[in-house]
């Protein structure tokens, strides 16, 4: 910032460079560990960190091998997934049916649940040994933990909650976009001086390619005492809340501000329980205190995938579209003609939600009750 013509450096200070390009008399330089471009070369391959849960693949790992093969295929390098556990028996396997050329596998009991501290320390020991070009990992809530942390560590750069990757051919560099300034623009953002290239993606952004059985593929242990690193041990694990679990949803009923409160929400549960499927929201029924924050889907909540998505009562901003992209078919009931939700609708009704879903609810079940006759 300047004050009475000076630049003062202040703890706001992200070292983004743009006052050395301002500075009218070049008065400001700003000294970075750069990593020369030539010197960015050293680093090659796609690493996935495949997340693990109860000694099974989480299907996010999956996902980000998907993009990660057609990344690595462009830049003709290697696919490496990256597993860390306890028990990993036929884990590393299954990546590799799914695109892995390679998996680094660290087993050791400190490895059993997530810790940030050990998980932590054996990643970045396996990237400074390895210096791998590009690590993806999920944002999941241990994603989230895990990426800054390991990147801190290798001060390198990390782009959050990425909708769209992909690589720029003249520089080789990872080109990572999300949304930024609340949705309203897509930013792509580049790492071109720091190495490795790290970016998380949300669940069911990225495709998972179908399994190949006839795959092969290299598997490696790496061994690590990861438990000197851990800051805390987790002597076991519990559910506490019955999970919302939006994103395997193959049909989801949404409502919005137009559901107008808790009961007209329970309409809403009504049609999603007649079709067989899940109850979700747009952000506002959760900010009026209406439902529990684990049904919202959007730029903040849950994406989903689902063949069947009906969106009752929601006016269809970017915020919330960019959580519904992978839906196949898009229902939106609406009274306002001209709500955003209709450009993104592959069928629209116009009226009022309280009308026309219970008049849903009782055709679809009278075409049950005929299917069952
Ligand atoms: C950084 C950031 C992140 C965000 N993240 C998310 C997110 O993850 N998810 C999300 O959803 N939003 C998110 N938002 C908020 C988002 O911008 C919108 O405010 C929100 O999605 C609006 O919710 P809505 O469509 O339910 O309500 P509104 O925009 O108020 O729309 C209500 C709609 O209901 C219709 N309606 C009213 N009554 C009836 C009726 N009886 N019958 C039929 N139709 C009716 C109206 O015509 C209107 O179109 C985010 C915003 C920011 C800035």
């Amino acid at each position: 910032m300047i004050i009475e013509g000076m630049a003062i450096v202040n703890e706001g200070c992200t070292a983004c460079g743009a006052c050395v390009d301002l500075c009218p008399v070049e008065a400001i330089s700003l000294d970075l560990d750069e990593i020369p471009t030539d010197e960015t070369d050293e680093y090659c391959d796609v690493w996935v960190w495949l997340e693990t849960r109860d000694n099974r693949l989480e299907g996010v790992g999956l996902e980000l091998l998907g993009i990660g093969r057609e990344l690595a295929d462009i830049k003709q390098e290697k696919l490496v997934g990256i597993l860390l556990g306890s028990k990993l028996e036929g884990l590393a396997e299954k990546a590799i049916s799914h695109g892995a050329d390679r998996v680094w596998c660290i087993t050791d009991p400190a490895l059993e649940h997530y810790e940030n501290g050990a998980y932590t320390a054996a990643l970045t020991e396996l990237i400074n040994q390895e210096k791998p070009a590009i690590v993806l990992l999920g944002a999941t809530p241990d994603g989230r933990d895990l990426a800054p942390r390991v990147a801190a560590r290798l001060q390198t750069g990390l782009t959050a909650d990425c909708t769209g990757l992909a690589i720029e051919l003249e520089t080789g560099n990872l080109l990572q976009t999300r949304p930024a300034f609340g949705g309203n623009i897509m930013a792509t953002i580049i790492t071109p001086h720091h190495r490795p290239q790290m970016a998380t993606v949300r669940p069911q952004i990225m495709k998972a390619r179908p399994a190949d059985a006839a795959r092969t593929g290299e598997i490696l242990d790496y061994p690590f005492e990861s438990g000197a690193w851990a800051l805390t041990r987790i002597l076991s694990q519990e559910d506490t809340q019955k999970q919302v679990n939006l994103e395997q949803a193959d049909i989801i009923v949404a409502g919005g501000r137009g559901a107008d409160g808790p009961e007209g929400l329970q309409l809403l549960q009504e049609l999603a329980t007649t079709l067989g499927g899940t109850l979700a929201v747009s952000r506002a029924p959760v900010e009026e205190g209406w439902i529990a924050p684990d049904y919202q889907v959007g730029q903040t909540g849950k994406t989903v995938a689902p063949r069947l998505y009906i969106a009752c009562g929601i006016s269809g901003t970017i915020q919330h579209l960019v959580g519904i992209q992978g839906a196949d078919i898009v229902v939106a009931i609406n009274r306002d003609p001209k709500a955003p939700i209709f450009q993104a609708a592959d069928y629209g009704l116009v009226g009022d939600l309280f009308e026309i879903v219970p008049l849903l609810i009782t055709k679809i079940r009278k075409i049950q009750k005929q299917r069952h006759q």
